[in-house]
């Protein structure tokens, strides 16, 4: 088990170094322009990507596949860049094999590269439960760039036979994105979320009923205590429809897959790296091996693994600072703030959505608005919050929770956000304004 917080000299890289990055993607990429700000960089550093283009915002597939977005607006560097920068990168190229003993890697293209350091950022890939049917013709994931061009062309494809039926099997952000980007693209789309409301792990149900409300009334299907059961073929062998447990058949010409994500590990596995459920790091990101780092969705810290960018990043800078040989405070777990990225749809959380019994709960609802706001406290401080409709102030409160501030002098005003709350935080005699008398605020024992 590799110790956490470790800052040993010996094991701080020097200049004279050949860094090897496995995978192009957010993180990979991230690492890179981070280090080519330090003047202590590597001096030798390559990345391979197994996608064949050069890194790209992967956050903006969804609106990609809704058609909001062109498909250069993605790119994150050109390849020119990476060369201006001298940087070597190899691309559509996998990394099948680590050789620890001889610290060199092979390629799916044959090709051999030694390292002094080696960065995992190989990401995750979409989770495929053994359900029947998942390998027909018809059935699609929503992971790359491939994938939405997949996705596109499919829409595409059916649009002129009236649009076509999709159905997408999960209903958290990743489903909800892609389900809205193929209803955007003219298909009839339909959900199925396993739990009993949509998001389930960032929305009380209270949230997910205003969301379901506003999915539906734009012509989604949503079916929630859905269980998937298999997938049916037509004649032709190609998907035909999705049956679920209770028996109901949802006719289908496509299927996508959404119901979480697998850590790529296998490498880190083959190299017998220590590997939980993903690759185990300790807070400056270094694997079981010394020379091996770690991050983002491919790495394991303290139990926990990653499916959002904000903890991703604050890895980076860890990382980054540590390969540049500076000295620096290990990677420390934080709370991430989740917004969803489909057009006319404001919600913003953060934290636990169960409340226990030591919790103070705050809910305000307006129903004419469609604006709704959950607040979590313990002791005063914020530990959680669901808002939909106007979530103007939740950067402001996710700020306040992770600052672990005592709100108890705008208890009463804190539910109508920054403006009415941090006057009262400020001036601590000052009193509660009127008007929250007359709101529709509501408190609830947890
Ligand atoms: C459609 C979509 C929307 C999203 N929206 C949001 C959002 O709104 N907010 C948010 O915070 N997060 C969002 N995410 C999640 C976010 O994109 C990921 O958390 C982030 O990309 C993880 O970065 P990563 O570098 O660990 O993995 P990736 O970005 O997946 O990069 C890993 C790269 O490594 C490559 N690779 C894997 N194995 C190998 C190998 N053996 N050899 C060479 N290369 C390899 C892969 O091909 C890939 O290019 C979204 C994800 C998707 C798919």
């Amino acid at each position: 088990m590799p110790h956490q917080g470790s800052t040993q000299d010996a094991t701080l890289p020097t200049r004279d170094e050949h860094l090897v990055i496995i995978g192009n993607g957010m993180a990979g990429h991230r690492l890179l322009e981070s280090l080519l700000d330090k003047q202590a960089r590597p001096s030798r550093i390559t990345v391979i990507g197994e996608e064949k283009a050069p890194a790209y915002n992967r956050i903006l597939l969804s609106p990609l596949l809704a058609g909001e977005m062109e498909r250069d607006a993605l790119t994150l560097r050109d390849t020119d860049w990476y060369a201006e920068q001298g940087v070597e990168l190899v691309l559509g190229e996998r990394v099948m094999e680590i050789d620890r003993q001889a610290h060199r890697i092979t390629t799916s293209g044959g090709r051999q590269v030694t390292y002094d350091r080696l960065v995992l950022a190989t990401g995750s890939q979409p989770a495929m439960p053994p359900i029947p049917g998942l390998d027909l013709p018809g059935v699609y994931v929503f992971r790359d760039l491939d994938d939405a061009a997949a996705l596109v062309d499919c829409s595409q494809a059916l649009a002129a036979e009236g649009g076509g039926r999709a159905v997408v099997i999960g209903g958290g952000l990743l489903g909800l994105e892609a389900a809205e980007g193929l209803r955007k693209r003219g298909m009839t789309v339909s959900i199925v979320q396993r739990d009993d409301r949509l998001m389930n792990r960032q929305l009380d149900l209270t949230a997910a009923g205003l969301l379901e409300g506003e999915l539906a009334s734009r012509g989604l299907e949503i079916i929630t205590d859905g269980q998937l059961d298999h997938l049916e073929a037509d004649d032709q062998g190609h998907v035909a429809g999705a049956r679920l447990a209770d028996g109901r058949l949802l006719a289908a010409d496509c299927v996508v897959m959404a119901i979480g994500i697998t850590p790529n590990v296998a490498l880190a596995r083959t190299a017998r790296l220590e590997v939980n459920r993903a690759v185990v790091v300790d807070a400056h990101l270094t694997s079981s091996d010394p020379a091996i780092h770690a991050l983002g969705e491919c790495c394991e810290f303290d139990g926990q693994t990653y499916g959002l960018v904000e903890p991703i990043w604050q890895q980076v800078e860890v990382l980054a600072a540590r390969l540049a040989g500076e000295s620096v405070d290990g990677y420390v777990e934080a709370p991430t703030a989740t917004k969803l990225k489909v057009s006319g749809v404001s919600l913003y959380a953060f934290g636990p959505i169960e409340a226990t019994d030591d919790h103070e709960v705050l809910t305000y609802h307006d129903p004419e608005h469609g604006d709704y706001r959950r607040l979590l406290l313990r002791d005063g401080r914020l530990e959680g919050a669901v808002l939909y409709g106007d979530t103007a102030s939740g950067p402001w409160y996710f700020k306040q929770s992770l600052a672990g501030r005592d709100l108890s002098a705008c208890r009463q005003a804190l539910l109508f956000g920054k403006a009415d709350a941090t006057p009262l935080l400020d001036t601590p005699t000052s009193n509660t304004p009127n008007h929250t008398t007359d709101s529709p605020l509501q408190e609830e024992a947890a």
